[in-house]
């Protein structure tokens, strides 16, 4: 199974990042979801897994441009054999949301048992209290999302905002060594067992 990796805005994309902490701290997600990417592909190329990044610029690759290029390496080894995965940081613009979530396109497909896989290693690693928001009303986990990236693409394709940049909880945990460790084994454990492995 070849698994294609889409680290979503570029850092060129406007807005895209949290408020700046008291403390200084701020996430940008370009950056972050980038950092997650190299390390979730570092580790299943060492678990034998053909993984390979959809956006390699730093910059704004448009959503149009990132079907086309995931949909030639989906053809080529057979969209059945194919899985997206768009790796994402969520924002309210209130600052109160919090929590993770996961998308895929409308209708039951593949991608909707590969996202519950996402949901139930989510559910596992989170420490205790982290929200997990999830949309029931078809009797799975995900959200049913008219998304491009979702619904333009060829092969299987899920969509992850991983806990809320704009929440300071949830921002300062994704900032954390235990935030990222934990983001990036959900992504990592949940492929793994998606592939066979
Ligand atoms: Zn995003």
């Amino acid at each position: 199974m070849k698994i294609l990796i889409d680290n979503g805005h570029g850092e060129d994309t406007p807005g895209k990042r949290s408020p700046k902490w008291p403390d200084g701290t701020q996430l940008f997600e370009w950056k972050y979801t980038r950092e997650i990417a190299l390390r979730v592909e570092t580790e299943l190329r060492e678990q034998g897994i053909d993984v390979e990044r959809i956006v390699k610029e730093n910059t704004d690759i448009p959503l149009s441009e990132r079907c086309k290029r995931a949909n030639a390496i989906a053809v080529n080894v057979g969209v059945k054999n194919c899985l997206l995965v768009s790796i994402h940081n969520n924002a309210s613009n209130t600052g109160r949301a919090s929590g993770w979530e996961i998308h895929t396109y409308l209708g039951k497909s593949k991608s909707d048992e590969y996202a519950t896989n996402f949901w139930d290693e989510a559910k596992a690693i989170f420490p205790m209290g982290t929200k997990m928001r999830g949309d029931w009303t078809d009797k799975d986990p995900d959200f049913d999302s008219n998304f491009a990236i979702l619904r333009d693409t060829k092969c299987a394709a899920v969509l992850i905002e991983n806990l809320f940049m704009d929440n300071q909880d949830d921002c300062r945990y994704l900032l954390s060594d235990e935030g990222k460790a934990a983001i990036v084994k959900i992504h990592v454990l949940s492929i793994l067992k998606i592939a066979g492995k």
